[in-house]
């Protein structure tokens, strides 16, 4: 340590503390950084590399952003996963000896940041602390720009724990060291969230209260652990963090992460945008809160009933009562973010404009409370009963905060006449002095008789006269004292204007002095509020997603659905919500779905593309929608309460993840079985199609009876096995339902309707056809087809009517030139492998699914 300079020793003290983060270091009017941190944050943020002086052992690398700059680096920075740590000169410059006194006031970490620029609107972000005891695990999970935290109590391993941790989306996870040092590979390398770690896990004192609804001691490690966290690197005021609400499981729809990818429910698979998905299709909200509540509902759909009818309750009001909840939409607009407007203004970090945010947000409340007292149900008349106005917060800021009040606090102008009667007299000074001034210059103007004469102002010379050269000689030498020379003028001052420069000053010094001190007593005074206007804010916030339901509902034309008793799903004319939505509506073709307690499971079976996957996940959005509290798409529909939905849907590969469709199927698949119950509902689209035929097959039919025997769950299961029809025989539960499709002048038109009883064709060439495969191979399908029917063992009666339907042409054109006629059966099998290789597409399969076609078409040829 010794060779380097003072300086850089204490860098190097305050860097051995903060590790994983970016120090920026403050020095002057820069953040400066050394070592490591200059390489790495050069080549992040492409700024120049520079070096400096280190001491005796040479120069060592460096770069700095400038102070003022600075928030758009740590945006770059945190955004992409990092920590900063800022370290600030905590004494004046002036006063030090020796090397200036630094501190780290503030570590801003990915699920730490408080700033505007930084969180996005519509999104929470959070971070979740683990504490873990051998199987169990908590897992707490909170917004510190909002000051919610949930905590939940698990079991699960390692891979349970990390699932659970991407399902609630943190940005950030904080461990206790161990399990930091063992998970941090795997996390950096999935770069879903980043890792920290934090060993302390008693909750420090200030948070005692926060903890008091938790009963279980693990709740209290996990938010001990967080709250720790939170102390150590933010270093303020956290008082606007609430209460940790203990979320029991049993009044949640369990939906694990496979099915709320499958199902879209906020993102799409394909571009991960929120555009296409069931949140896209229902958020008509008009806040930032009712838009993250809304996020917040859909990743966790109720199963309790009398809250859920609650909701129905509420949204049917909304929906009938347009004129008022176009006014409650209205004033919605013009309420701002609140939630995050407390939370700054606990924080510290809350700017005049937005306590005049809050304000403006305030004064929306009575008439929006006005609006519920006429909607007249349970729900409202409840939102109305909690939602505090805060008329008297409302008033003061109204009477403290300048209605033009700037965004920066060092930009002044922020207090309104009347609030300080100190400040006024000040502005009275200054601009009395002003005035004073321009009576001077009229006063001037006539004693010298030089029109042009004027009063001007600068800072580095303060008030001054100012003549010009044409009319110096008129300048009264024994009052004006010249001060400075311009090409074209000169400027003097006088000893009156002088002195009332001094007091003009003064009262503006005094000014911007006192209204920062009162702004922060008014922040002060907002602070105790933070409890109420959070309240407040998460009342708001409800109503904006039940207005947003109804909206939605009225102009999707969703009806408001029946919670069943009997435990039967009776839908009719039932629609995918998204799909009508981007196709036109008119086109869209709806469909009844009826399962009932005889009848608990359908088999599906259609061609592709006619639409058995996309009624399979009407199903599940309508059930999630009515668990929501939303009305939903059909003419009209009853559905049980669902405590978990699985899914297993489309062949949306996991290429990226390096898994095949059939071993993510198969972990699906398992993942349904193993955790379903009687009250579940179950979608299993086309299982097996990632492994050869008998596989598949086989697989697909121990698992509805699986489903049949042992669960017991509503289930859906679509399939191209038209040999899986002839189960309906053996299973009373399960029904054989198709969507229809006809051939008309030899092409294929799907109907897209479901009907009862199994397809008797699978049209898989026809739709080889519509997809403009060459016409020979589509020739040489039909002809191995009509073999395959020939040879007649494996196929079922299904495979053989559709092989009869087709006509083959007596005279084939064959790929390979041999004329069909002459060939030996050898060389008829050969060329059927060959055929089989030609048509594969080998883009679209895993190489597990290679490595199934290879043994086959070995089997084949031996
Ligand atoms: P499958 O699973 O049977 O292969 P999909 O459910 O994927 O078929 O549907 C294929 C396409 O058909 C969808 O993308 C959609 O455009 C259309 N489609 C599906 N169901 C309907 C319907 N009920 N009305 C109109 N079009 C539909
Ligand atoms: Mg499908």
């Amino acid at each position: 340590m010794t060779q380097y300079t003072p300086m850089i020793q204490q860098y190097l003290q305050v860097k051995a503390s903060h590790e994983d983060a970016f120090l920026f270091f403050r020095l002057g009017d820069f953040y400066e950084m050394f070592f490591d941190d200059a390489l790495n944050a050069s080549r992040i943020l492409e700024i120049t590399l520079t070096s400096r002086d280190g001491g005796s052992n040479g120069r060592i690398p460096m770069c700095g952003v400038p102070y003022h700059s600075a928030p758009g680096y740590i945006k770059r920075l945190v955004t992409e996963g990092h920590k900063v740590a800022i370290c600030e000169q905590v004494e004046d410059p002036k006063q030090a000896k020796g090397v200036v006194k630094r501190e780290v006031v503030q570590i801003i970490t990915p699920g730490t940041v408080m700033d505007d620029q930084l969180l996005s609107d519509r999104d929470n972000n959070y971070i979740g602390a683990l504490a873990i005891d051998g199987n169990s695990y908590a897992l707490v999970v909170a917004d510190l720009s909002t000051g919610e935290a949930k905590a939940y109590l698990r079991n699960g391993e390692s891979a349970t724990m990390m699932a659970d941790l991407s399902r609630h989306r943190v940005r950030e996870a904080v461990l206790d060291r161990a399990t930091y040092e063992s998970w941090k590979e795997r996390i950096h390398s999935s770069n879903e969230f980043a890792a920290s770690s934090e060993e302390r896990d008693s909750v420090p004192d200030m948070f005692a209260e926060h903890v008091g609804l938790l009963g279980h001691p693990l709740q209290k490690k996990a938010a001990g652990r967080l709250f720790q966290y939170l102390k150590h690197t933010q270093k303020r005021s956290l008082s606007h963090m609430r209460k940790v609400v203990p979320q029991s499981d049993s009044v949640l729809m369990k939906l694990d992460a496979f099915s709320k990818r499958n199902l879209e429910l906020v993102e799409t698979n394909r571009t991960k945008g929120k555009k296409g998905s069931l949140l896209w299709l229902l958020d008509k909200t008009m806040t930032s809160m009712g838009a993250r509540k809304l996020k917040q509902w859909l990743e966790e759909p109720l199963y309790v009933r009398n809250e859920i009818q609650a909701r129905l309750d509420m949204v049917e009001a909304l929906y009938s009562k347009f004129f008022e909840r176009e006014e409650i939409r209205a004033k919605l607009r013009e309420v701002y973010d609140m939630e995050r407007l407390a939370a700054k203004s606990a924080f510290g970090n809350a700017s005049p404009r937005d306590l005049l945010q809050l304000k403006v947000s305030l004064q929306n409340v009575p008439s929006i409370k006005e609006q519920l007292l006429q909607l007249g149900c349970a729900g409202s008349e409840k939102l109305f009963s909690q939602m505090d106005a805060h008329e008297g917060l409302a008033e003061y800021l109204e009477n403290a905060i300048h209605i033009n009040a700037p965004l920066l606090l060092k930009d002044g102008s922020i207090i309104k006449e009347g609030f300080s009667k100190e400040l006024d007299e000040y502005r009275d000074a200054s601009t009395n002095g002003k005035e004073w001034i321009a009576a001077l210059e009229q006063k001037e103007r006539e004693k010298t008789g030089i029109r042009s004469l004027k009063i001007g102002y600068n800072k580095i010379f303060g008030y001054f006269i100012e003549i010009t050269r044409a009319n110096l000689a008129g300048v009264p030498e024994d009052r004006y004292e010249r001060k400075q020379t311009l090409s074209n003028a000169e400027r003097f001052v006088t000893p009156e204007l002088k002195e009332k420069e001094r007091l003009i000053l003064e009262a503006e010094d005094k000014m911007a002095d006192l209204e920062h001190r009162l702004f922060l007593e008014i922040r002060e005074h907002v602070k105790r509020f933070v409890p109420g206007l959070q309240e407040l804010a998460g009342c708001l916030a409800e109503l904006d997603v039940m207005q947003s339901f109804a909206s939605v509902s009225e102009e999707r034309r969703f009806v408001k659905p029946v919670i069943s008793i009997r435990g039967i799903v009776d839908i009719v004319n039932g629609r995918h919500p998204v799909v009508e939505k981007v196709m036109d509506a008119q086109e869209y073709v709806s469909n009844d779905i009826r399962l009932t307690d005889g009848n608990s499971m359908l088999l599906i079976t259609g061609p592709n593309m006619a639409g058995k996957s996309t009624y399979m996940r009407q199903l599940a959005l309508t059930a999630i929608m009515m668990q929501v509290g939303c009305f939903v798409p059909a003419d009209s529909a009853e559905l049980p309460l669902f405590d978990q939905i699985f899914t297993r849907i489309g062949a949306a590969d996991d290429l990226v993840g390096g898994q095949s469709t059939f071993m993510v199927e198969m972990l699906e698949t398992n993942y349904a079985i193993r955790h379903a119950t009687k009250n579940s509902l179950i979608l299993l689209d086309e299982i097996g199609r990632g492994t050869s035929t008998y596989d598949g097959m086989a697989l697909a039919h121990s698992i509805i009876e699986h489903i049949h025997d042992q669960i017991g769950a509503k289930t859906l299961f679509s399939t191209h096995y038209h040999e899986l029809t002839v189960l309906t025989d053996t299973l009373p539960q399960l029904k054989n339902v198709h969507v229809s499709a006809v051939e008309e002048a030899g092409k294929l038109v799907f109907l897209h309707k479901i009907v009862d009883g199994h397809a008797d064709q699978s049209f898989g060439i026809q739709v080889a056809e519509l997809a403009e495969l060459p016409s020979p191979l589509i020739q040489r399908a039909k002809h191995i087809l009509h073999d395959l029917e020939n040879e007649g063992k494996h196929s079922s009666p299904a495979v053989r009517e559709v092989a009869a339907s087709i006509d083959v042409p007596e005279s084939q054109l064959s790929l390979f030139e041999t004329p069909v006629k002459e060939v030996s059966p050898k060389q008829h099998k050969n060329e059927a492998v060959i055929s089989m290789i030609q048509s594969l597409n080998l883009l679209e399969m895993t190489p597990l699914d290679a490595m199934n076609k290879l043994f086959e078409l070995q089997k084949k040829i031996r």
